[in-house]
């Protein structure tokens, strides 16, 4: 099945290349770049992919079980904006693909001495034999890093000042997961790819986890009236578990629910609450209008003016 889906995407590829770009980088004479124009447009076709998939999951259930009407259309196509730029601007994967290049040339100036780099598959070597065991692994693994790295965009207030982009959608739907500071996507491709680096993952294994992983917290932004009842919220993180976390009253430092996939973080670090069965209005009450209601733009500017006023430190 997965294999069908990468023979798909490798002739996509090379068809989209060939027939459309090809011809105009000779038309231009930048043939010289072929290789990395070539190289997006696997990337981006990802990036339509993923797309695809989450609408696929996610758009129906906004229609069947909505939280709230619908009262700010421009709001949600600035969302849009958001994720278009995000995915097919591959911004995680550019970073995962640099460090890995980064890793190997390391890697080949280490192995004069013996050396090599030890990964998860290091320490465990059974693990070579249970894939599927493996990939839950590091999925838990990234989730953990992910879940620290959200409490301290909370925690730092110039991380804040970034993170509040994030925070300031008051017409919340699975759009809104991309609706990040561009400086913000740029730190959490490099903490998650240099955490998918030191414990193994490779470059084939990264696109299914990615997918995996993006397809949960896409749906947990969904304007969707759904709980996965009393165990199952404490084991996947559903839209009503992270609607409290954008909830009106839980913005700053005093924040919960923090986790991306897996609550279970939350419950180990005193953050979860699972007690919240209403479905509260998102947004930062505190942040200026142009973050909530501008155009990605504006927000990007405003984001960036509100770090550049905070001392780094604070
Ligand atoms: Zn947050
Ligand atoms: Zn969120």
């Amino acid at each position: 099945m997965f294999a069908f889906f990468e023979d798909l995407h490798t002739s996509l590829t090379g068809w989209i290349f060939e027939t459309m770009l090809q011809p105009v980088l000779y038309a231009i004479d930048m043939m010289d770049i072929a290789d990395e124009v070539l190289e997006w447009v696997d990337f981006a076709l990802f990036g339509v992919f993923s797309i695809l998939v989450i609408y696929i999951v996610c758009r129906p259930l906004e229609a069947l079980r909505p939280v709230e009407p619908v009262s700010n259309r421009r709001a949600i196509r600035t969302d849009i904006t958001y994720t278009l730029l995000t995915r097919l601007g591959i911004f995680p994967l550019l970073a995962f693909v640099s460090l890995s290049s980064l890793r190997s040339s390391l890697e080949g100036l280490l192995a004069d001495t013996g050396f090599i780099a030890p990964t998860l598959e290091t320490f465990f070597p059974a693990l070579r034999e249970s894939p599927l065991l493996t990939f839950f692994i590091y999925i838990v693994i990234l989730d953990f890093g992910e879940y620290w790295r959200h409490r301290l965009q909370h925690r730092f207030q110039w991380w804040w000042a970034l993170h509040s982009v994030h925070h300031a959608q008051r017409q919340m739907t699975f759009w809104s997961d991309d609706r990040n500071h561009i400086l913000d996507e740029v730190l959490a491709a490099f903490w998650f790819g240099t955490i998918a680096l030191l414990i193994g993952v490779t470059p084939a294994q990264f696109p299914l986890l990615f997918l995996v992983m993006r397809l949960v917290e896409s749906m947990s932004h969904g304007n969707i009236r759904l709980s996965f009842g009393r165990i199952g919220e404490r084991l996947l993180v559903s839209p009503r578990f992270h609607r409290a976390h954008h909830g009106v009253l839980s913005v700053g430092s005093q924040g919960q629910n923090y986790a991306v996939l897996f609550p279970v973080w939350d419950s180990i670090f005193g953050t979860a609450n699972f007690h919240i069965h209403a479905y509260p209005n998102t947004g930062d009450p505190a942040a200026p209008e142009a973050l909530a209601t501008g155009n990605w733009l504006e927000q990007q500017w405003v984001g960036l003016k509100r770090l550049l006023r905070r001392p780094p430190s604070a």
